[in-house]
């Protein structure tokens, strides 16, 4: 049994983490940088430690100060929550040396998955269906062209130790092949400090669904079926479902089988993500085992009706799964929209500032998992995802209509969101359709001009309140009625009132 477990990470996820810690009855213990004295997550712990330094580097990637708080608070267990250490074999195995137990896989897997070449190799060898390619000696150019040749173009080059869709590059023709091979190696090089790349097929037009997994360390693993994540920008998720529209009881039954197989091949232990991709024909190759608790897990939790950051400290003390395979069941239909502080129409450029108004959406089936609080300050240290914003309910259409809804009553000023953009992109025809792909964004222009006007009328109407300075007593005359229902979510913010 834990008494108490360290969170070493920050923002909406170490949040998460202390609630269900703290309703198991564990003391949650943060750890901050200089930047986030005063953020969310410290707020929420029962202890919070300084890691006396404002780079990452210094702070939260730094493995022999957090394993040290660890000591000095008595810690039973260390949670990495997600990025950051998560996925560091070094970390883990610091964790082990030190007596602590690791929220997670064993480092070995941990090392092998983070290696696609190595996790590629096992699956095959588990007769889980990889995507076509090719890794060796990347000087032999000869050879290379040759697979290429045998695969056909476009091929992908991608980065061994690649995350983050960083060192990747499509090749069209032979001609780019070298150039390409060099360029992705150099990225990954600077991203990773490690240049292996290999190749595969570029698969036209895939969807991206993963599955979740969980393994005990008596043996047994299960999946807990699929999120559906093909809403991408520069292929990182913005958008998440589950169940996805794209899969039938059998194609599901089959994929969730190959991923349970990909878990017990390698000896799987506590969450994990199976990713697959699916062309056009519904064939489904492996992309990656993600060794960690992911970004859009709530959208699992919700159509299963569990928790699973409370199944991780279980099965990190040691317990059985509670449940088998045949008792997990895919209830309802949830989505997910990643709330980041970027302005869409600016490029997507991130947007700095203080969280002047932030109010987040509440209801029946609407769940907001958030590290920031009116008056945060979002800077440009750390990612710019300030929130998720979770919709549930029966059917696919009654999610969108919750998200649609939730999305127009999220009012924040301040900064700039992308929770408009997220609105024009539920609210598109072919997204409602749900024949998506990873390629939605680039192929349609999902900004809905009436919408951008009518935020720009809002804009104007709000900044005379933003100016005012005297946010106690601001108040807001408004003559018309389509004017009031634009302003409707602003109504009764903090100490703001519509007269
Ligand atoms: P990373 O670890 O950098 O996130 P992944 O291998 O998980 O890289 O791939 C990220 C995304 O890149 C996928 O979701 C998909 O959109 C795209 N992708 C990856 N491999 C392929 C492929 N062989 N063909 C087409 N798209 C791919």
């Amino acid at each position: 049994m834990f008494r108490k477990v360290l969170i070493a990470n920050r923002g909406e996820i170490a949040v998460r983490i202390t609630k269900t810690l703290q309703e198991m009855g564990i003391q949650a213990v943060a750890i901050y940088s200089d930047i986030d004295e005063d953020s969310l997550h410290v707020e929420y712990s029962d202890e919070a430690y300084s890691l006396y330094g404002s780079t990452s580097k210094d702070t939260y990637l730094n493995i022999e100060k957090i394993i040290d708080i660890a000591k000095v608070a008595k810690v039973d267990a260390i949670h990495p929550g997600y990025g950051f250490l998560s996925e560091n074999p070094r970390f883990a195995q610091a964790c082990l040396d030190a007596n602590i137990v690791f929220i997670g896989p064993s480092p070995s897997v941990i090392a092998e998955m983070g290696d696609k070449i190595l996790a590629k190799k096992a699956m095959t060898k588990a007769s889980v269906p990889v995507v076509p390619g090719w890794s060796g000696n990347i000087s032999d150019i000869d050879e290379i062209k040759n697979v290429a040749n045998k695969i056909g173009y476009p091929v992908l080059v991608k980065a061994a130790a690649g995350g983050g869709g960083k060192g990747m590059r499509i090749v069209k023709e032979v001609a780019e092949l070298e150039q390409s091979i060099e360029s992705a190696g150099r990225e990954a090089q600077n991203a990773f400090g490690d240049n292996r790349v290999f190749i595969e097929k570029y698969i036209m037009n895939p969807r991206h669904i993963e599955f979740q997994i969980f393994g005990d360390t008596h043996g047994n693993v299960i999946h807990l079926f699929e999120r559906e994540c093909s809403i991408q920008r520069r292929h990182q998720k913005i958008i998440e479902e589950s169940p996805s529209s794209a899969l039938t009881p059998e194609l599901r039954k089959k994929m969730g089988e190959a991923a349970v197989m990909a878990g017990k091949a390698i000896g799987y232990t506590n969450a994990g993500t199976v990713e697959f991709i699916l062309d056009e024909n519904k064939n489904f190759y492996f992309l990656e085992v993600n060794t960690r608790l992911q970004v859009e897990h709530p959208v699992t939790e919700s159509i299963i009706h569990g928790d699973l950051v409370k199944a991780q400290i279980l099965v990190a003390m040691g317990e059985k799964l509670s449940i088998t395979q045949n008792d997990v069941i895919q209830d309802g239909h949830a989505i997910e929209c990643r709330i980041y502080a970027e302005d869409p129409q600016n490029n997507f450029f991130p947007s700095t500032g203080i969280l002047e108004v932030y109010k987040e959406p509440t209801g029946p089936g609407i769940r907001v998992d958030s590290g920031v609080k009116q008056g945060s300050v979002i800077s440009v240290h750390y990612d710019p995802m300030l929130a998720k914003l979770i919709t549930y309910s029966k059917t696919r259409n009654a999610a969108i209509e919750k998200m649609l809804w939730a999305l127009n009553h999220y009012p924040v000023l301040g900064i700039t969101t992308n929770i408009s953009f997220l609105h024009d992109v539920i609210n598109h025809s072919v997204f409602r359709s749900g024949d998506i792909d990873t390629h939605f964004l680039e192929k349609y222009n999902v900004f809905d001009s009436a919408r951008i006007n009518k935020d720009k009328e809002l804009a104007i109407a709000l900044s005379g309140l933003i100016c005012d300075g005297n946010k106690n007593i601001a108040s807001l005359v408004v003559d018309n009625k389509q004017q009031k229902s634009n302003l409707e979510p602003w109504l009764n913010i903090g100490n703001w009132r519509m007269i």
